[in-house]
């Protein structure tokens, strides 16, 4: 077969260019789908159009005009058709001037804006042809236009013969095209029904193999330390905790118990939702391998609840005699050097940490138990790197913290290797969060409200707008957002702030204060989304709230609600359908299936597993599909037959999913 720079187009640059975003073959690269489609098959009547994006097709209807302006430029011109106007606006794209005159007939596509009741395109794309044009993501170091003559040269090098995965009778059985027409398909599709058929083909393929990376992951090191587990031992734990266990807690730490005696490695994760008190159980896991003589690390994705989840340690379980200590990317050299040789000599029984403890310089001493928290935030390919660790028992236990509820049949692809505990009850004594809308014209209203309750000693966190993954970018709308409010509305009160860049030192005298009472008011970025507990707070203010996802926010709502005053949750922005799921429930479970729902497994997936392993699932808006994989998998797993072909299946998975099969042992 041909390779990346047989193609016409590819230099050395290029092709450096392609090796960058992971692409380094001809499949890899056909593989790059594209983002999105244009379908200009139907334009819109510029009568009907709304403010989305849109294909619509019309006339010129003057001599386009071309401004400049200090070194920028602009080109304007209108399009009409027999229902109505659209205004075209062209920044710094002069050549336009010249490429569009009175009387064309233009195909164009764009994000409609409407400006006094007229409406507007800036920057709108020319379409050539009155097809469904591909979107592709932007690649750096390589110009858009050229990605789709690549897939092209790279179709044309090969036949439906080299290009195929998956054999003719699987094929039949589950409905699937050919891979070389799907890829066709999905690179230049010629009708909505035939882009489906590739879609389903490649998004049917990729779950497949994702799922079989997983059931081969959950395949390995099936026997486990043993580990004494007495039930007096568990009667000890909950006797010494401030409160007494609800059901799903003490039912949870019971499966656990039941693992870790078992002879098998456990693998399992502990879900609940967000406040339903899976520390304990976590603390009490660690407490059970304590007893046996292993130590445990618990790894959790933010220095704050690192910081906090130590502290509780050592007031829970320092009273049953386990030590514990905290190892961060924050520690002074000294307190590194101070902890490592506490891991190290097995002093330290249980250790928490951030993303630090999968460090070279980490040795553990007898690690019987690993635990992550906040599991979703962490790759699976992470999780598996601490128990990969040189030095660490391949029979080590592993323990899986998770908040996210998720749909039964998503858990099966997304933890297919994992048993699962979950915890359905809340903590006795919890009032439900109430949630509101607020839109603009009511914010001053809602700054009279929290200056009204700080007076009664109530704390308030106010989560600033979220930038994607821009760190810099959001520590800047922290400390706009906290100078405003300070100099403004809420000069008043005692304000503090945290962000994900800012100092340790900063950050922890800022949530130490918070937690003591002496701030009022906590500005913060979405780093205090996972895990806060500060029961003083019952205020939550998310800014923007309409940029979060539905998990996300349910996720920081939960950071309220957890003292026994009435909380609230305000969500600033727009009312749209998905911040009326926020109001309408406070369940979990129905938040991720209306999440799910609304945006379909893809972007689901997106947000839920932080880490790159996951399928790209091409758009895939339909559960039916990921149940169809699921049972395809169990029929190839229950019938003997099938051995070599699941193999088979390994293999490919294998190349495509390495992160999820890690890097370690095996
Ligand atoms: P999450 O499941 O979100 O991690 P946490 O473990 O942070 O929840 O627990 C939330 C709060 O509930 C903590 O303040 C914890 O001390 C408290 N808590 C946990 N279990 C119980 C219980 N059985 N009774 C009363 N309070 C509890
Ligand atoms: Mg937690």
């Amino acid at each position: 077969m041909k390779r990346l720079d047989d193609l016409r187009g590819i230099g050395p640059k290029r092709l450096e260019a392609l090796a960058r975003h992971g692409i380094k073959s001809l499949t890899a690269l056909l593989a790059t789908l594209p983002l999105g489609y244009v379908d200009a098959l139907n334009p819109t009547p510029l009568g009907q159009l709304t403010q989305e994006e849109h294909c619509v097709e019309g006339v010129v209807l003057d001599s386009p005009r071309r401004h400049f302006y200090g070194g920028k430029s602009a080109v304007r011109a209108k399009l009409g058709d027999d229902s109505g106007v659209l205004s075209l606006t062209w920044f710094n794209q002069p050549w336009m001037f010249t490429q569009i005159k009175k009387g064309d007939s233009l195909l164009i596509y764009g994000k409609v804006a409407f400006h006094q009741g007229v409406a507007g395109v800036v920057n709108p794309r020319k379409i050539h042809s009155r097809g469904i044009e591909p979107i592709y993501r932007t690649l750096q170091g390589l110009p858009g236009k050229i990605f789709s003559g690549l897939a092209r040269q790279a179709l044309d090098s090969m036949t439906d013969e080299s290009a195929e995965t998956l054999p003719q009778w699987f094929r039949d059985d589950w409905r699937l095209c050919g891979k070389r027409f799907a890829w066709e398909q999905a690179h230049f599709p010629q009708s909505q029904a035939l882009l489906d058929q590739a879609r389903r083909r490649l998004a049917f393929e990729n779950l497949l193999l994702y799922q079989t990376a997983l059931l081969a992951v959950g395949q390995r090191g099936q026997t486990g330390l043993a580990l004494k587990c007495p039930e007096a031992a568990l009667d000890r734990y909950w006797a010494a905790l401030p409160f007494s266990p609800t059901d799903g807690q003490r039912a949870a730490l019971q499966d656990v118990s039941d693992d870790l005696k078992s002879g098998y490695a456990m693998r399992r994760m502990l879900q609940g939702d967000v406040g339903s008190g899976k520390t304990a159980v976590a603390f009490g896991a660690a407490w059970l391998a304590a007893c046996s003589g292993y130590q445990c690390a618990m790894m959790v994705p933010t220095e704050i609840l690192a910081r906090q989840h130590a502290a509780s340690a050592a007031r829970v379980l320092s009273p049953l005699g386990v030590t514990s200590g905290l190892l961060s990317g924050s520690l002074s050299a000294g307190e590194r050097r101070a902890a490592l040789a506490h891991i190290s000599s097995g002093s330290w029984q249980l250790v928490i940490g951030t993303q630090a403890l999968i460090g070279e310089a980490v040795q553990y001493h007898k690690l019987g138990l690993v635990i992550t928290d906040e599991q979703h935030r962490f790759g699976v390919r992470q999780r598996q790197m601490l128990a990969d660790k040189p030095g660490v028992n391949t029979q080590a236990h592993m323990l899986a913290l998770s908040a996210t509820p998720i749909p039964r049949s998503l858990a099966l692809v997304l933890y297919g290797d994992l048993e699962i505990s979950l915890i359905r009850d809340k903590p006795p004594g919890r009032m439900p969060v109430k949630t509101r809308i607020v839109p603009e014209e009511k914010r001053s209203q809602l700054f009279d409200y929290i200056l009204s309750s700080a007076r009664r000693g109530e704390q308030c966190f106010y989560v600033c707008s979220l930038v994607e993954d821009e760190e810099e970018q959001s520590a800047k709308s922290v400390k706009e957002t906290y100078q405003y409010l300070k100099r403004g509305p809420l000069k008043t009160l005692r304000l503090g702030m945290v962000y994900g860049q800012q100092e340790e030192v900063e950050k922890s005298l800022a949530m130490s204060r918070f937690l003591a009472g002496t701030l009022d008011v906590l500005v913060a970025s979405s780093v205090i989304e996972v895990g806060v507990d500060a029961p003083g707070a019952t205020i939550m203010v998310i800014e923007d709230a309409e940029r979060f996802g539905l998990a996300q926010l349910h996720q920081l709502r939960g950071r309220v609600g957890r003292g026994d005053k009435q909380s609230w949750c305000f969500l600033l922005g727009q009312a749209n359908d998905r911040l009326q799921v926020m109001t309408q429930s406070e369940d979990g479970f129905f938040i991720a299936q209306k999440d799910l729902e609304q945006r379909g497994p893809g972007q689901f997936f997106g947000t839920l597993q932080h880490g790159r392993e996951l399928p790209d699932t091409f758009g895939v808006k339909d559960i039916r599909l990921l149940a169809e994989t699921t049972q395809c998998i169990k029929s190839l797993v229950q019938n003997p037959r099938q051995g070599p072909f699941l193999d088979y299946l390994t293999g490919l998975s294998r190349d495509m999913f390495a992160g999820v099969y890690g890097s370690g042992r095996h």
